[in-house]
């Protein structure tokens, strides 16, 4: 039987960074997946990397994440169609301006790039907006996109050169707790596996796993639905991630390839685990996207599809140890887990190879209290 450091479950973008990241410090790692890698959330979400937050925590996390971004093409030796294409938050009240104000202040006290721009400075950088009702928006130049699958290639490359292994189509029934000290992990053909250390990074799923040890996790998926268009001439500049916080809104930009690729979150929220597509989707955010930029009107739509966010009660992700010796959790990543997903990945290997977090992660911990919102959802 062979000995692993670290047993991580879940092969997304939180598994596959943090078994990445646990690799370069040496350790023996195991991921096991119970489908393929990107199977889950990951594999579903449309791409979008911006350091636009409003709490400190995340704001950190975001901005280390996308100095991970900008290096990964060196590390994985090719690219991750990782670029700079921007997010524009766009106002349509004056309560939602000063939102973004408060937020950009903050933001700009970690040095991020971002500037509140008027609706006539939006008109003149970014024409095709159609900027009526619109007050101004919050933009950074700074924020951007990448493709997740170039992206989980490189983690999954990096992890087996550096002796690491990644098993698929293998669940996981349960983790193996004794004496308050994790030992490993069950497989559903029977098999058990020991470790002294389990990673829950299950995503969706993140929550049953742990009820398995009696481990309560704050979890709630909720389905979110994506389109992504053909490949059209890009525009110029390249679309970037509009932001529309309307009820009936929706959030999109073009791809460096000219897809156009975005989503909405319904309201009201769809609870569950359900990967089901709807027509209502379909026609709604065709509907959303063209109001915003009308020289869309005569755009294919190529595919649509659904996956989870995983939510918590402070839309916050929880990366931390357990109560349980050895058990940790990385996950809750709401809409924004593949945009922190390296900088999660390479903090929770720097807790565990290190016993230490290079930055604050309070705003994450597990036992935390749940009471502030994150505004940028
Ligand atoms: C439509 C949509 C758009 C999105 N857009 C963005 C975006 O633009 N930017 C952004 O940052 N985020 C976005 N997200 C959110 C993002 O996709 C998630 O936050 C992120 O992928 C979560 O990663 P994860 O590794 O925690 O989970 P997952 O990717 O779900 O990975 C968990 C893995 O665990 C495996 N697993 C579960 N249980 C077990 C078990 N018992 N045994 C073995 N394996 C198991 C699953 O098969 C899965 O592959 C979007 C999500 C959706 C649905």
């Amino acid at each position: 039987m062979k000995n692993y450091d670290t047993i991580i479950v879940g092969g997304g973008i939180i598994g596959l960074a943090t078994g990445f990241y646990l690799t370069k410090f040496g350790k023996k790692v195991l991921v096991i997946e119970k489908r393929y890698p990107g199977a889950g959330s990951t594999g579903r979400c449309i791409g979008g990397i911006r350091q636009q937050f409003s709490t400190s925590g995340t704001i950190q996390l975001a901005r280390e994440s996308l100095n991970l971004f900008k290096e990964l093409e060196k590390e994985f030796g090719f690219s991750v169609e990782f670029c700079q294409s921007g997010y524009l938050l766009l106002a349509h009240t004056e309560e939602q301006k000063s939102i973004f104000l408060k937020n950009i202040e903050i933001q700009k006290s970690f040095g991020i790039n971002v500037e509140f721009i008027s609706a006539k400075d939006i008109k003149k950088e970014f024409p095709y907006v159609n900027t009526e009702g619109i007050l101004g928006g919050a933009f950074s130049p700074e924020d951007g996109q990448a493709f997740p699958f170039l992206v989980l290639k490189g983690f999954i490359r990096g992890i087996t050169k550096n002796g690491g292994e990644i098993i698929t189509e293998t669940e996981v029934s349960s983790l193996i707790e004794q004496n308050g000290k994790i030992k490993g992990v069950k497989l559903s053909n029977g098999k058990i596996i020991n470790s002294e250390i389990v990673i829950n990074a299950a995503g969706p799923w993140a929550k049953e796993l742990s009820e398995t040890v009696d481990i309560e996790l704050p979890f709630v998926p909720e389905r979110h639905e994506a389109f992504i268009t053909v490949k059209i001439k890009k525009f110029d500049p390249i679309i970037p991630m509009l932001v529309d916080y309307r009820k009936d809104g929706c959030y999109f930009n073009q791809r460096i390839n000219g897809q156009i690729i975005g989503c909405y979150t319904p309201v009201p929220n769809y609870p569950g685990k359900s990967t089901k597509e709807t027509f209502e989707f379909l026609y709604e955010m065709s509907r959303r996207t063209v109001r915003l930029v009308p020289a869309l009107e005569k755009v294919h739509v190529l595919r649509q599809w659904a996956g989870s966010y995983t939510m918590t009660p402070d839309g916050n992700p929880v990366i931390d140890k357990t109560e349980i010796e050895g058990y940790f959790v990385a996950g809750g990543m709401s809409g924004h887990g593949f945009m922190l997903g390296p900088a999660t990945g390479k903090l929770l290997a720097s807790l565990i190879a290190e016993d230490k977090f290079y930055i604050n992660m309070s705003e994450f911990s597990l036992n935390r209290k749940f009471q502030s919102k994150e505004l940028l959802k």
